[in-house]
């Protein structure tokens, strides 16, 4: 978590400018709604409530509220989420609805007591409201047709990769929801439901009553569907059964922390998947990461420095000028506003099915794998750098260095 220290923000108001907690509360939410803000986070100090804004990833200060708010606040909130006000020594969760405007929110919150009380999170999600159309995914059109041709097989695996916050479930949504059509059935199993699309089954897990993955895997293909989506694979009997769903006739779309092909091989295997049945099944990976994008009410261009170019050279065309943000108040002077996908795309064909089979070396299934990938995350992220999208640093945050360049990774990357 970053706090960014730069932000220029006003001074909190005095603790009479809300002082009924309705107020205050419906304050924040609004704000962090005209903000973009996808996480609130209340956090119970010594003698204040810091209240801080996650906007494309990146903790901000908000507001400091008066202690005396704290009780209040969070009671308040448990009522609006349904949670037990009386109950302050355990984590809750809970949801809430909140209207602004003529949209509805959907405000997922979650407690935990910490030695100065309660503090707590709360996710906010526009409902029906996603990133659904492909150039805002960030794809350019080579990528986008790969992406195509393995979400659009008629059966087998897709899988999307990604650390947690990496843009996975919203473009897992995307590739599912371009799918969606009046003459296909979709099926979703999700922990928790975030984005409610028209004309697709979502149903939500609730371990509290024995409704896990595994019984949700077993009920879905009872439903007769075209496509499923399962938001992840838990254990080895959901894997087998998601597997057995993909080799049956159904497309089937999931997620894996896991980077690369191998080791994503290595933890089907784990889960007792046979090789054959991995190598026929799986039609793509899909690694997405997001990347910040340069804020357009403050971008400036620059000649890049010599190490910059050095980076960028190394699989492109050097341009004159990059581009950067000098930090506005549109983008609470980081010099980002909004983000955008970088993509590593792996097409299963019939040499990595038959390396698969063939049991060959991890590191010649890498090789193999590396030498057919016509994107990979940095030269995706590269490109973005080189169209002005965003910057050499935005990549290097979220890539980090490319492997033929990491023994000199000391080289200043800042003018
Ligand atoms: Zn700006």
């Amino acid at each position: 978590m970053v706090n960014d220290k730069n932000s220029n923000l006003p001074p909190p108001p005095s603790p009479e400018a809300g002082s009924d907690v309705v107020g205050t509360i419906n304050l924040i939410l609004e704000s962090a709604v005209n903000k973009k803000a996808s996480d609130i986070h209340v956090d119970a100090e010594r003698d204040s409530l810091n209240v801080r804004f996650r906007i494309d990833g990146f903790l901000h200060p908000e507001i400091t509220l008066d202690k005396y708010y704290q009780e209040r606040l969070v009671s308040r909130l448990k009522v609006m989420a349904q949670l037990n006000i009386s109950e302050h020594q355990m984590p809750q969760s809970g949801h809430l609805e909140f209207k602004h405007g003529d949209r509805i929110y959907n405000v997922r919150l979650s407690t935990v007591p910490t030695q100065f009380g309660e503090s707590l999170t709360m996710r906010v999600l526009e409902r029906e409201e996603i990133m659904l159309k492909d150039d805002d995914l960030g794809a350019n059109p080579e990528q986008m047709e790969m992406i195509n041709q393995i979400s659009k097989s008629p059966y087998g695996l897709v899988i999307v990769t990604g650390p947690t916050g990496s843009g996975k479930t919203t473009f897992l949504y995307s590739l599912v929801n371009s799918l969606n059509s009046i003459d296909r059935s979709i099926v979703t199993v999700e922990d928790p439901v975030e984005y409610n699309i028209a004309g697709i089954r979502q149903m939500q897990i609730r371990e509290s009553v024995g409704f896990d993955f595994h019984k949700a895997m077993g009920a879905v293909v009872r439903q007769d569907p075209d496509v499923i989506m399962l938001g992840e694979i838990v254990d080895d009997n959901t894997a087998q059964a998601v597997f057995q769903a993909a080799l049956s006739g159904i497309l089937a779309f999931t997620t894996f922390h896991t980077f690369d092909v191998p080791a994503l091989l290595i933890r089907l295997l784990e889960m007792k998947i046979p090789r054959s049945v991995i190598a026929h099944t799986i039609r793509g990976v899909l690694l997405t990461r997001l990347v910040r994008k340069v804020c357009q009410s403050c971008k400036e261009e620059y000649i890049p420095s010599e190490s910059e170019k050095m980076l960028i050279g190394i699989h492109n065309k050097i341009p004159a000028k990059l581009t950067r943000g000098k930090g506005c108040d549109k983008c609470h002077n980081t010099g980002y506003l909004g983000r955008s996908g970088i993509f590593d795309i792996t097409l299963f064909d019939d040499d990595i099915r038959f390396a698969i089979i063939d049991e060959v070396s991890l590191s010649d299934l890498d090789k193999l794998v590396s030498s057919k990938k016509k994107w990979n995350l940095w030269d995706s992220a590269m490109e973005k750098v080189v169209n002005g999208v965003t910057t050499l640093d935005e990549a290097i945050r979220v890539v980090g260095y490319p492997k033929s360049v990491s023994g000199q990774a000391n080289a200043s990357t800042k003018n």
